[in-house]
């Protein structure tokens, strides 16, 4: 006979984490890491970016009132509001971004062209 150890599975409730679920941000630290970004809009380091007016993605100036917060990693990938995945980035960069992924972005942008993917 086979006897296999069981440990005590009939605790397997906590924390309620199911296995075989892809492995991503959970929509709580989402929120937090969106809070954090909020709050670093008011900080001076995120008004010295402004008063720089790059676009990240562009490098044309812009004014402070056209340029938005962006995550170069999306939350929604991991990414966090930390100082080195924010940056400066126009509206029309910003909303480009929903085709278009960073790095494809700095490539469109470095080869001056405009690609096909
Ligand atoms: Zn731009």
């Amino acid at each position: 006979m086979d006897t296999r150890r069981q440990r005590g599975n009939k605790r397997s409730n906590k924390g309620g984490t199911k296995s075989g679920e892809p492995v991503g941000p959970s929509p709580e630290s989402i929120k937090r890491e969106k809070e954090k970004g909020k709050s670093l809009k008011s900080s001076v380091w995120w008004r010295l970016q402004l008063e720089k007016g790059v676009c990240h993605y562009c490098a044309k100036t812009f004014e402070k009132k056209d340029l938005t917060m962006d995550h170069i990693v999306p939350l929604s990938r991991g990414g966090k509001s930390t100082k080195g995945n924010l940056v400066v980035a126009c509206e029309p960069c910003n909303s480009d971004k929903k085709y278009y992924t960073a790095a494809e972005l700095i490539l469109k942008n470095q080869m001056n062209s405009k690609i096909d993917f």
